[in-house]
């Protein structure tokens, strides 16, 4: 199997980068930028956004995302993007919003910017949009011939940004290494279908590293809304080492037990990384990892808030019957678990989201009997 990295063409990150924008964008050659954004973000930027780019002759159209990134969506703003003769697409805001733009750049075939105004996940960087029905089912990976020209990360705005998006963010970053090195000590492929380098590795272990240094501090800095040095590691940490990670280096079981939850309907109003969280403990009772690993990493979550336990994450009545529901859904098919260096059975996945459950709660203090 090759190997392969890939990343954004350019990474720009640190408070008051928007005001940089304008200059990014017209290296990239772009004169007429269709902004796809949700309405938090494009205001969260504040005026150095429009002033950098009148400042280097770009004309620009702000168009708001409604609703999922479903076809209908994607054709709505590219066609507005035709009439306007956009030749730059610029996503600003959050998960949908990034890939909504992502799908209009590769239907316009222009560059694309992406301008993330919070850190709650590592997409962002990635060549990847997820599309759903307009209802919000989900429907297919679209998978792009390239990642964003340019992630352009302002420090400040993301301070600014709710602090439990934050934290959902550092859950997403910190389970990239341990999804990553399991996947490269199996050899299997990862998203791209090609093999790790030792360049994703790495970076997937930083990430790692970061998390656990900085993530603490980092989530004190925001609850206060400013971006510290901790703050700027951590969001590089949730945004760029993540981004690369995952996607160069391969994911495992923790994002498996992420979208195996999702059937049921009580964990949808939580976030991504919160789901991701319970998953990373669920991954390291899975692979039976040495109890420094599970105490280092349980530490952390509670410390900062994440989910350690099925309750935590909205399944506040776990019987059996809906477990197993989300056990076979957490070893589908078409699932990362499946890189795992041991045949994936439902009946290992149900035993393992258990067992995780059960080590959360103790450390939460929650008797067994409640
Ligand atoms: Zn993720």
């Amino acid at each position: 199997m090759l190997k392969m990295f890939i990343s954004p063409g350019r990474y720009v990150q640190g408070a008051g980068a928007i005001r940089e924008i304008g200059k990014h964008l017209s290296l990239l050659g772009g004169s007429k930028a269709l902004v796809v954004g949700d309405p938090v973000g494009v205001r969260a930027l504040g005026d150095g956004f429009p002033e950098s780019l009148k400042a280097h002759g770009i004309e620009f159209r702000v168009k708001e995302c409604r609703g999922e990134c479903c076809q209908k969506e994607i054709g709505r703003l590219a066609d507005a993007g035709s009439s306007f003769g956009m030749d730059i697409t610029v996503g600003v805001g959050g998960g949908k919003a990034i890939d909504i733009a992502k799908a209009v750049a590769h239907k316009q075939g222009t560059p694309l910017a992406i301008v993330p105004t919070i850190a709650a996940t590592d997409a962002p960087c990635s060549a990847l949009s997820v599309i759903y029905t307009p209802e919000g089912v989900f429907e297919s990976f679209l998978v792009l011939p390239k990642n964003p020209d340019l992630v352009l990360v302002d420090t400040a705005v993301i301070a600014k940004a709710p602090v439990r998006l934050f934290v959902s963010g550092m859950a997403d970053a910190l389970s990239t290494w341990l999804e990553a090195d399991t996947s490269y000590r199996t050899g299997s492929p990862g998203m791209q279908g090609t093999g790790s380098t030792l360049a994703a590795q790495s970076l997937a272990r930083l990430c790692y590293d970061t998390i656990l240094a900085d993530g603490h501090a980092a989530k004190l800095a925001v609850e206060h809304k400013v971006a510290t040095e901790a703050v700027e590691r951590v969001v590089e940490a949730n945004i760029l080492l993540s981004g690369i990670g995952f996607e160069s280096g391969g994911l495992a079981a923790a994002h498996s037990l992420q979208d195996g939850v999702t059937v049921l309907e009580e964990t949808h109003s939580f976030y991504h990384g919160e789901k991701v969280s319970f998953g990373i403990l669920f991954q390291l009772v899975l692979e039976n990892r040495p109890q420094k690993i599970v105490d280092e990493v349980l530490g952390f979550c509670l410390k900062v808030g994440l989910p350690v336990t099925l309750e935590d994450i909205g399944i506040t009545d776990a019987s059996e019957e809906k477990i197993r529901k989300v056990a076979e859904a957490t070893a589908g098919a078409d699932e990362t678990i499946h890189s795992e260096p041991f045949e994936v059975t439902t009946e290992k996945v149900y035993a393992a989201i258990i067992g995780a459950d059960a080590i959360g709660r103790e450390a939460k203090g929650i008797s067994p009997s409640t």
